[in-house]
């Protein structure tokens, strides 16, 4: 459905009932859940506001972390008189809202650097494959993790070539903007058809939801790159960019576009996840437990989903399905490996 005012507020309303339930239901689990958006624009480069407008967009909004991707730049985020009047004491405090450094390299292949505090150079290269390697050396260098955004963006990134890209550790699964065809077609396969095809190759590939925030102003519009459709969800051991990026890197996060676990536990025997009971909207879920191939394992209705593992599955992975549509995804669990 298209963005409009209704919805604005609906989700508004929603993001705060999800923030209640993250806060309650989760701070006794082991570590925290950390809601956050890891792909942001600002007026510094092609969004329509200044960084801290976006900021208390998400700090109001039942997020707990926001990371600035500019389009080719750095921009600051601890100093410059446009957070002077903005930022209060809390940010960037444990426990309060941290905003995270970062930057989307545009190259041929669009990479993000999260957490870095200085301009990456696009680094080019002969092929999408060298090109996602050459950049995402040179984010690591500078001491960030890279993302490969919206593969299906101009259709630029193949599974093959995700395969290829052994630099590549982590891409985005599901880019709220209207442009970056994230269910493919015309004989593309979509992101999660190429997510699995990368996994059952054996690589290791995390997948994330994104905004991609360009709009916070302007018409309502289905072209509009609003805020609040798409976000990731860390397990880390407290909300500091190091904690939070570590915990990215290992793959303890799940992916979302509207659903919110209760909980989601793994063992060595099995994959446990909880999801919220709700009432007043009706909501209900349907569970598949994915692997080789994406190969359907099971299919779980009930609130408790569980997957309890046979040995020779691969990998397995959990995809969520609301009844409003929207949908949550967890990182894949490498038998054998972890
Ligand atoms: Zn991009
Ligand atoms: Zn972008």
């Amino acid at each position: 459905m298209l963005p409009g005012r209704k919805m604005r507020i609906m989700g508004s309303v929603f993001c705060a009932w999800m923030a209640i339930l993250l806060f309650v239901s989760l701070a006794a689990a082991q570590g925290q859940w950390y809601r956050g958006n890891t792909h942001t624009h600002t007026a510094f480069s092609d969004g329509d506001a200044a960084p801290s407008v976006v900021v208390r967009w998400y700090k109001e909004h039942g997020y707990n972390f926001v990371v600035i991707t500019d389009h080719d730049r750095y921009t600051p985020i601890d100093q410059g008189d446009f957070y002077a009047s903005n930022l209060t004491a809390d940010f960037g405090q444990p426990g309060k809202f941290l905003v995270i450094g970062g930057e989307e390299v545009t190259d041929k292949v669009h990479l993000n650097a999260i957490n870095v505090r200085e301009s990456i150079k696009p680094q080019g290269g002969t092929d999408p494959v060298d090109i996602m390697n050459r950049n995402a050396r040179a984010i690591r260098a500078a001491g960030g993790l890279p993302q490969v955004n919206h593969p299906n963006w101009h259709w630029r990134v193949n599974a093959d070539q995700l395969i290829a890209a052994t630099e590549v550790k982590h891409f985005e699964l599901f880019n709220a903007g209207r442009d970056c065809n994230n269910s493919g077609g015309g004989g593309a396969p979509s992101t999660e058809e190429m997510w699995d095809r990368v996994l059952s190759s054996g690589r290791v590939l995390y997948g994330l939801a994104s905004d991609d925030t360009h709009s916070l102003f302007g018409e309502f519009s289905m072209w509009q790159a609003d805020p609040g459709r798409g976000w990731i969800v860390v397990k880390a051991a407290q909300l500091s960019a190091p904690a939070l990026v570590a915990a990215i890197d290992r793959g303890d996060f799940y992916a979302s576009n509207g659903v919110e676990l209760v909980d989601y536990e793994q063992s060595d025997q099995e994959i446990r996840l909880e999801l919220p009971p709700d009432k007043r909207h009706e909501v209900r879920y349907r569970t598949y437990f994915i692997g080789r191939d994406g190969q359907v394992l099971k299919r779980d209705d009930s609130l408790k989903p569980t997957y309890r593992f046979r040995g020779d599955e691969l990998y397995v992975r959990a995809r969520v399905e609301a009844s409003n549509g929207t949908m949550a995804w967890t990182q894949p669990v490498f038998l054998g490996n972890k």
